[in-house]
């Protein structure tokens, strides 16, 4: 056991491809040929700045991001843009609109409230975020800033299946945790950021893509690590970008390619939660809190009810090397994480054992 891999459920940092590992392994202290790894370049060698732009480009063309949207590589990951969104964009008219569907849209909101005010647009709190609210609960301020949701709820397991209509009211969206896993229409959004260790690469490196024309409005307490405007006119180089993560998601959008891209990864993250679901719910002992048409495709989260016995089913994933399948702290239960990287056989494991330990204990 200890020399093979295991499936590894992680909400994140999560699993990445093998073949983009064992790439990245070949070229580990010798990148192709420049007698040094990536690791160890200058982010302003002619060797990295090839890999910046070309894995740049790469993300333009996988996303379809339109032009005038620019897209920057940047550090302290999407936390650091609960505090970024509302210093850059807060000031168009000092209010804004967030939709509370989880922890990390609470977190955002909060943050934000220390630049302007917060409207609370929707928030499923009072049922504990087991659903995204419908279009026609959104209260909505024409006069917001900006409209701000989570798409992907990676601690609860709910993912908002439509895009909110703001009429002029850009659109701020925390994709951390369904980034590449379906194609989005970028051109209906002002900002799209995500850190990139749940679908895309290692912790360290967090993508925004910004509409340009949302930029150079910063309040002047901004500080200017955290100014689009800066970060756009410098090339996400204003400072040393994550040059290693940077190079990985350039890997990973290599094999992204190869499974056909965000049409493919959409079919084949279809097909995973399908199976995963359906054994949930034909299951006599295992539910899941997310109501239906508000679960992920990406985080499942379920439980027996019994706390003793989801600490035993989650023993014998482990022991079946089925691995990080216990539920956030603040939810409790079981969570599967089934990113971009998660193998089918993975998740056809994890049925076989939920169906075994169903009979077993039910
Ligand atoms: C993980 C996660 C975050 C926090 O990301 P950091 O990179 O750790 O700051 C924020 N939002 C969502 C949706 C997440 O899944």
């Amino acid at each position: 056991m200890a020399n093979e891999r295991v499936f590894n459920f992680s909400a994140g940092p999560s699993m990445l491809p093998l073949s983009v590992l064992e790439r990245a392994g070949a070229e580990i202290t010798n990148y192709q040929g420049s007698g040094m790894s990536v690791m160890e370049m200058s982010h302003r060698s002619k060797v990295f700045l090839r890999i910046f732009e070309d894995t740049q480009a790469k993300l333009r063309r996988m996303m379809s991001v339109p032009e005038g949207y620019q897209i920057l590589f940047l550090q302290t990951g999407a936390t650091g843009q609960f505090a970024m969104v509302p210093l850059n964009l807060m000031g168009r008219t000092g209010k804004a609109d967030y939709a509370v569907t989880g922890n990390f849209s609470g977190l955002a909101a909060k943050e934000a409230k220390k630049y302007g005010t917060v409207n609370i647009a929707a928030t499923s709190e009072g049922k504990n975020h087991t659903y995204i609210p419908a279009q026609s609960e959104l209260k909505l301020d024409k006069d917001a800033s900006y409209f701000y949701y989570c798409a992907n709820n990676t601690i609860y397991g709910t993912e908002w299946n439509y895009v909110p209509e703001t009429g002029n009211v850009p659109l701020v969206c925390d994709m951390s945790s369904d980034i590449l896993s379906k194609p989005v229409d970028v051109s209906k959004y002002g900002i799209i950021f995500a850190g990139a260790q749940k679908n895309m690469a290692p912790a360290g490196l967090t993508v925004v893509i910004v509409k340009e024309e949302l930029a150079g409005g910063e309040l002047p307490i901004t500080p200017v690590i955290m100014n689009y405007k800066t970060m756009i006119d410098k090339g996400s180089m204003y400072n040393t970008p994550p040059c290693w993560c940077i190079y990985m998601l350039g890997l990973v959008l290599d094999w992204l390619e190869e499974q056909g891209g965000l049409a493919g990864m959409e079919q084949v993250k279809g097909k995973r939660a399908a199976m995963l679901y359906d054994v949930l719910d034909s299951s006599k002992l295992f539910t899941c809190a997310a109501e239906k048409g508000s679960r992920s495709d990406m985080n499942v989260t379920f439980r027996t009810g019994d706390d003793e016995l989801d600490a035993k089913f989650v023993a014998a994933a482990t022991e079946a090397g089925l691995v990080n399948l216990k539920g956030h702290r603040l939810v409790g239960g079981m969570r599967a994480s089934i990113y971009n990287a998660m193998p089918m056989e993975g998740v056809e494991k994890l049925c076989d054992l939920i169906r075994t330990f169903d009979r077993e204990n039910g």
